[in-house]
């Protein structure tokens, strides 16, 4: 069965989350895990979380992905905003452990002035500062378009930050396509090689989630806007493939496209109908 879902807005909870994602044929989903602003975020209802745990095992759901509030930058200039980051980080993971074995996607954030070796040092003292041997949720570093002075536009940085990382095991990644694509990727005629680098360079087994968006932009541009599915420059035959890809077809796949509920329920409908199942392993 394909695992897709959508973004989905938390101020509910857990279980309005995941009716809705049942309401939208989903089986996962992506939610901030605060106002993208980096506001306090409300304490967890223990109830809720206990309940959904019980309603997305019923519901055959694969794992869900918390989304770090993107306006956070590990890597700044400023030693105030690196440890309002690693703060909010370290509260959020202390928080994901109410709905265990889940994933916490970042962004590595932009260096700014200082370049890319002291950008990716200090993403890697934050991780080293907050992963904790105990917890259950894998961090997810995100794939970037590389705009601006963003760290993880190549497979390279995410490399070097998970290298410099203790408790690395409890690291992974999530490639999203649009950002990909725009960082320079091509995933229309080179998915299979695009697949093999990121397995030369971080190894596959990294790869635990995709963000599946279509691009407003073309190949390489480093700009990060994401359209909806079939109607930017990837297209629906390229996306296809990336869900069906052998790498990749068992993983959790979240649109972020510019959608409502009644969209994203449709593009669901539409990769569902274009994934293929394997036969043989069942
Ligand atoms: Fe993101
Ligand atoms: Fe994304
Ligand atoms: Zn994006």
């Amino acid at each position: 069965m394909l695992n897709i879902g959508c973004h989905l807005s938390s101020s509910k909870g857990f279980m309005a989350m995941g009716e809705e994602a049942v309401s939208i044929g989903a089986n996962t989903f992506q939610f901030f895990t605060r106002n993208p602003r980096g506001g306090a975020a409300k304490a967890v209802n223990e109830r809720d979380a206990a309940d959904f745990i019980k309603f997305a095992e019923k519901n055959n759901f694969a794992k869900i992905i918390a989304h770090a509030p993107y306006t956070m930058n590990p890597c700044s200039a400023d030693p105030k905003i690196r440890e309002f980051t690693r703060d909010t980080m370290a509260d959020d993971l202390n928080r994901m452990e109410y709905v265990p074995k889940n994933y916490y996607n970042f962004h590595p954030g932009s260096h700014v002035k200082q370049g890319e070796d002291i950008g990716i040092a200090y993403i890697a003292e934050m991780l080293n500062a907050i992963i904790k041997p105990e917890q259950t949720t894998i961090v997810l570093l995100e794939t970037m378009s590389g705009k601006g002075t963003e760290i993880g536009g190549n497979f390279s940085h995410l490399r070097n930050i998970i290298d410099r990382v203790e408790l690395n095991h409890k690291l992974g990644v999530c490639l999203d396509t649009c950002h990909i694509w725009d960082g320079g990727y091509n995933i229309i005629d080179n998915l299979d090689d695009t697949l093999e680098e990121f397995d030369r360079i971080i190894g596959i087994d990294r790869l635990k989630a995709v963000h599946l968006n279509d691009s407003k932009n073309i190949l390489a541009s480093h700009k990060d806007r994401h359209e909806k599915i079939g109607q930017g420059n990837i297209g629906l035959d390229a996306l296809a493939k990336v869900i069906n890809h052998p790498s990749l077809k068992k993983l959790p796949f979240i649109l972020e496209t510019p959608n409502e509920l009644d969209g994203y329920a449709e593009e669901i409908k539409i990769l569902r109908g274009l994934y293929q199942e394997d036969t043989i392993d069942k």
